[in-house]
């Protein structure tokens, strides 16, 4: 195995917040608490920073158990990706739905971005790293380059990002295989903080914004969106009737591949703001986004009436707000430290 490179300097102990060093080939050490971690070497290489000090938690649903056998199970399921509408087209939504949630959400995030000179950026639940690559289409197209990190409970998924790296040539990327809750970088490290469709899988969201706010810059921002538990169980409420029937005429049968499995804990708004403030975060917008079902329910609509369905929800969550915020499917917000 190749020697691993310098060890970045936002690097730390994601325990003890401790320095790192190298011992022997691929391994560091925390020189405060001695805890050892492996690295992968690579163009751009993976440190191995995962740590769990609360394997026992049982998160916001007692009802779901955290494991993460499961989301690299599905990860596994999903492989490869280089964007949103590729990771959902795995999961068998249509393309239209798709197209239309990641303008009103993804979209809306990087809008929200301001690039600025010298910028280093954490991507909290990375995944393949598409949306980090179109943050960084944003800072180039205004001829900044910004520096990159991502950390990701998948080790798949890591992997994969640092192979989109290494394709694009951004060779000083920070890929770290770690845990949201015990983020391994140095305080005030970055000047933005992206947590997108994330939050609602973690088991102890208040340590994990804890967390983003600790490695965040003083005049950072960090931008989250996620989905909404309101706006879910009001379309299923709604939906149910007419799903009941067209499932019969179709002789419709669940896709076992068709989620992710894994914890999944989407919101309700109130429970969101309260869990950001209470964290040492202060909201600066709070959007309620995307008026229109789950994906899901778009697996027994007749192909022909995709598009138009979509085209419909379109033109409600152009005009429909505030009316119909319980109908957003995702809240995006901007937020800064307190
Ligand atoms: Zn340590």
């Amino acid at each position: 195995m190749t020697k691993t490179q310098d060890i970045p300097e936002i690097l730390t102990c994601p325990k003890c917040k401790g320095p790192l060093q190298e011992i022997g080939e691929a391994v560091l050490s925390c020189s405060v608490c001695t805890l050892q971690f492996p690295t992968r070497a690579g163009a751009v290489p993976i440190y191995g920073l995962y740590i769990d000090e609360n394997p026992e938690d049982v998160g916001r649903d007692p009802d779901q158990k955290w494991n993460m056998d499961e989301f690299e199970e599905g990860y596994k399921f999903t492989g490869y990706h280089e964007s949103g509408a590729q990771f959902d087209h795995c999961l068998g939504f249509p393309s239209e739905v798709s197209d239309f949630l990641y303008k009103r959400v993804k979209d809306r995030l990087v809008e929200m971005v301001e690039p600025g000179e010298g910028h280093r950026i954490l991507d909290v639940g990375c995944g393949a790293g598409y949306f980090l690559m179109l943050i960084w289409d944003k800072y180039q197209s205004m001829g900044f380059r910004p520096k990159l990190a991502g950390t990701d409970i998948s080790m798949y998924q890591v992997s994969y990002m640092t192979q989109r790296m290494e394709k694009e040539g951004i060779l000083d990327a920070v890929a770290t295989h770690g845990n949201g809750e015990y983020l391994p970088y140095a305080d005030n490290s970055f000047d933005l903080i992206t947590c997108s469709e994330v939050i609602e899988h973690v088991r102890n969201p208040g340590r994990a914004l804890a967390e983003m706010r600790r490695v965040l810059k003083p005049s950072g921002t960090l931008l989250l969106s996620t989905p909404s538990m309101q706006a879910q169980k009001t379309w299923s409420a709604i939906l149910s009737p007419f799903a009941a029937i067209v499932k019969t005429l179709k002789g419709y049968k669940p896709d076992p591949n068709a989620t992710l499995g894994g914890y999944d804990v989407p919101w309700y708004p109130k429970d969101f703001k309260q869990t950001i403030e209470t964290s040492g975060l202060k909201i600066l917008d709070f959007e309620y986004n995307a008026i229109i079902p789950h994906p899901w329910h778009f697996k027994f609509l007749p192909t022909f009436l995709v598009k138009p369905t979509v085209k419909f929800f379109e033109i409600a969550d152009a005009i429909g707000k505030p009316l119909l915020n319980s109908l957003a499917l995702h809240f995006v917000t901007r937020v800064v430290k307190a």
